[in-house]
């Protein structure tokens, strides 16, 4: 799926207290890009992230998903657009904690009364990698254990696209590195388009193109 977004705009208050946390940002997502955005607190990120799902009208501006204007949408519409389209991986990892990791990676087909395809399913396993532990639940793994079963989670519909929140914001740098190893896989062996947030250098180094926003303003800065 190709994102273009063309001048998107989104300003909160008025007068004194007016803040433009997007300023006409305009760019492409190619399918397979992997790209990361960083910025300071503040800077716009997640209006941007808002604007970009589909959860956020912008105030002006275009956004087409594969040539489709997805504000021309009804909201009922552009929610199902996003739920076939997009997987969503949080800092906290917003697992369910009365269901197994098995369970939890699985609950958005049964939302959509969707059958699982098998193969899809064999090759979202073996990228967990946690074997067994697919029965226990929540707060029996790590937290990087918990934030891969969440990225299964994210990719089990079969979207296009992942959009990752600080996705090691909330891990120390081996469970870190072990989910960006997982989110690497999953662009390069699924070709899954990546668009990650994030504070770390690191991660943000991982990407092919990289973007940075600061009051607002997106630019791009290079990539590997
Ligand atoms: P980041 O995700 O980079 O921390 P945000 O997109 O959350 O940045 O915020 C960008 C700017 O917009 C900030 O100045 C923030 O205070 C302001 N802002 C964000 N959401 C709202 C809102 N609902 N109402 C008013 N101002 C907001
Ligand atoms: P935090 O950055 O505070 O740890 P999260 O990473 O959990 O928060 O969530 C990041 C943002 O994603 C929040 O602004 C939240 O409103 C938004 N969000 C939460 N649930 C969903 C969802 N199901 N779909 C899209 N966005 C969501």
């Amino acid at each position: 799926m190709k994102i273009e977004a063309n001048g998107l705009s989104k300003i909160y208050g008025e007068g004194e207290s007016r803040v433009t946390a997007l300023d006409r940002a305009s760019f492409q997502i190619m399918p397979g890009d992997f790209i990361s955005i960083t910025g300071p607190s503040g800077s716009g990120k997640s209006t941007l992230l808002h604007l970009l799902s589909g959860l956020d009208q912008p105030m002006s501006g275009r956004l087409t998903y594969d040539g489709q204007d997805i504000y021309s949408l009804s909201d009922r519409e552009r929610s199902a657009l996003r739920r076939r389209s997009i997987g969503f991986v949080f800092q906290q990892f917003h697992l369910l904690p009365v269901l197994t990791a098995w369970e939890n990676i699985l609950m958005p087909l049964l939302l959509d009364k969707k059958q699982p395809d098998e193969a899809y399913l064999e090759q979202l396993t073996q990228l967990l990698g946690i074997g067994s532990r697919l029965t226990h639940l929540p707060h029996e793994l790590s937290g990087g254990q918990q934030q891969r079963v969440a990225i299964a989670r994210a990719l089990i519909a079969q979207p296009d696209v992942i959009f990752a929140d600080e996705p090691t914001g909330n891990l120390d740098s081996r469970s870190g590195g072990e989910v960006m190893e997982m989110l690497r896989a999953v662009h390069e062996k699924m070709g899954k388009t990546l668009v990650i947030i994030t504070h770390d250098n690191r991660v943000a180094g991982m990407a092919d193109r990289r973007f940075s926003i600061v009051d607002g303003m997106l630019t791009e800065v290079g990539g590997r």
